[in-house]
């Protein structure tokens, strides 16, 4: 590992002007689990490495009727101890009990999880099924992103030089609503998605026919994909199979994976169709509580 300096700001002006002096040389640490391993690796390098974890702002974590706000850098495991949040967003949930095991939910942010912008991300899809938005802030004041547009390639984000991502909005669920996250690996845990699949659904009064839905996939492209052909697919029609069926279509359409040693894209596609059914299916039953 190369040296770098460390600074540790209190204030979000002291670690933006530290960012912006950088140049580009500076890194963010959040709970440091990929970006300590990247380190050390020398996949990444940096001149500064800026903990953000004293700022009031990125430690935010606000849940009532307005909705959700994450503040950056929350760890997991205080996020899976919120009850308000685990009953209004659970397909959110899903996904962040997936990362790692115990002692990585106490450092893990899901501010970390997208900004590290890997395709095979948990957090990604839920956050994208959820409706959620980034709030970045920069050196010339703040700026909202879709969830769905945050990645641009492996690796890769819509953040510029000298920005940091604030937090992450997430609007309500809908009283008849029903979400659910999860993911194919080979092992039990520990392991990185072969494929995840996020989905939030709005039934109707009579709980017999979907209002609305939005659907994202990880693993099966280059970033964690928004499937609106998804939703498109159910909208307005009755649950059942024949629905269902074509939402699976919808997704497994948009998947375009490669194959690699974690399995063939023809595995990937068949496992997006088999999720998708199963997270409907999960949400379906969630919405009807
Ligand atoms: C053993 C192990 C198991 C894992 N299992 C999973 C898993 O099951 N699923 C999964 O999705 N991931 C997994 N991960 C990866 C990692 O834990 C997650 O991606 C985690 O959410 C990263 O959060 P963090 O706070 O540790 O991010 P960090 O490592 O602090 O940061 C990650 C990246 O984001 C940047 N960054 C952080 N915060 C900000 C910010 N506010 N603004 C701008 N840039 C920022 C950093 O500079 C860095 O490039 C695992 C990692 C390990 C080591």
């Amino acid at each position: 590992m190369e040296a770098f300096d460390y600074a540790k700001p209190k204030t979000l002006s002291e670690a933006l002007q530290l960012a912006e002096e950088a140049n580009g040389d500076a890194l963010l640490l959040a709970g440091g689990t990929d970006v300590i391993v990247q380190l050390r690796e020398g996949r990444k390098s940096c001149k500064l490495l800026i903990d953000i974890k004293a700022i009031d702002e990125v430690n935010e974590i606000s849940c009532n009727g307005e909705g959700l706000t994450l503040g950056s850098a929350v760890p997991a495991y205080l996020i899976k101890s919120n009850k308000d949040i685990c009953a209004g967003y659970p397909g959110l949930i899903d996904a962040i009990a997936l990362i790692g095991g115990t002692q990585i939910q106490g450092r893990a942010s899901v501010g970390g999880n997208i900004c590290n912008s890997s395709p095979a991300a948990d957090t990604t899809p839920a956050l994208i099924a959820h409706r959620a938005t980034c709030v970045i802030a920069g050196p010339n004041g703040t700026r909202e992103v879709a969830a769905q547009d945050f990645c641009v390639s492996p690796g890769k984000n819509v953040l510029q030089k000298g920005e940091i991502l604030l937090s992450i909005k997430v609007p309500p669920q809908p009283a008849n609503g029903g979400a659910h996250y999860l993911r194919f690996i080979p092992r039990n845990e520990m392991d990185i998605a072969v494929v995840g699949v996020g989905a939030c659904i709005e039934l109707d009064k009579s709980g017999k026919n979907f209002v609305s839905g939005r659907f994202a996939v990880g693993a099966v492209a280059p970033t964690p994909l928004f499937v609106p052909e998804a939703g498109e697919a159910l909208a307005g029609q009755p649950v059942n199979d024949e629905t269902i069926e074509k939402v699976c279509a919808a997704t497994k359409a948009a998947a375009k994976p490669i194959t690699d040693m974690r399995g063939s894209a023809a595995q990937r596609i068949h496992l997006t169709g088999v999720l998708t059914k199963r997270a409907i299916n999960k949400a379906l039953e969630r919405a009807r509580q």
